[in-house]
């Protein structure tokens, strides 16, 4: 029997542009902020009994721009503005790799959900990979999960082209997803 107080389902989570603000290179923790209703959209899922995780590439490490160390800094201060507590997030990835290097966890691989749903007993049908780059919505669809794409009213038209091309929903924001999935 399933322990009913545990996550069945997951929400695996893009950082920039999905939950803080698309900042290039960010290793400042001083840069972070968060998109509007961000909180409050997250403190929603947990309550619905979604299991979080955040899912980043961040090859400014992989590039020398900044560290890991870096990188975690900023974490912890998108966690210490959200609010939700230090492990509002059930598991946190920071894929460091440049684009050009054998990636073992940067996205689009599959790696880190398909891992997570194992690791944690979480249904892959009751679970999402929420961005706004075709990495994270490919790597949701290679790992078998609904992918959401978040796109803003002026994201470029390739890129709403090629969501549509894959078949993906759409929505303007994290917030607005989660408005439209959790009653
Ligand atoms: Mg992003």
């Amino acid at each position: 029997m399933r322990d009913q107080r545990r996550p069945t389902g997951a929400v695996f989570l893009d950082r920039d542009g999905t939950l803080i603000e698309n900042r290039h290179y960010l290793g400042d923790p001083a840069q972070v902020a968060l998109l509007p209703g961000v909180a409050d959209a997250m403190a929603r899922l947990c309550e619905q009994g979604f299991a979080l995780f955040l899912l980043t590439n961040q090859s400014g490490i992989g590039r020398g721009y900044f560290s890991m160390a870096d990188a975690e800094a900023v974490n912890r201060r998108m966690i210490e503005m959200i609010g939700l507590g230090e492990d509002v997030f059930t598991g946190i990835c920071i894929a460091p790799e440049r684009p050009d290097e054998p990636a073992a966890y940067r996205k689009p691989s599959p790696r880190y959900i398909l891992e997570m749903l194992v690791m944690h007993d979480l249904i892959a049908d009751r679970s999402w990979m929420i961005g706004d780059s075709p990495s994270d919505w490919e790597a949701g669809i290679r790992a078998g999960i609904t992918p959401v794409a978040i796109l803003a009213a002026d994201a470029p038209r390739e890129l709403r082209a090629r969501c549509e091309a894959l078949g993906i929903t759409a929505h303007g924001s994290f917030v607005e997803w989660v408005d439209a999935v959790i009653e």
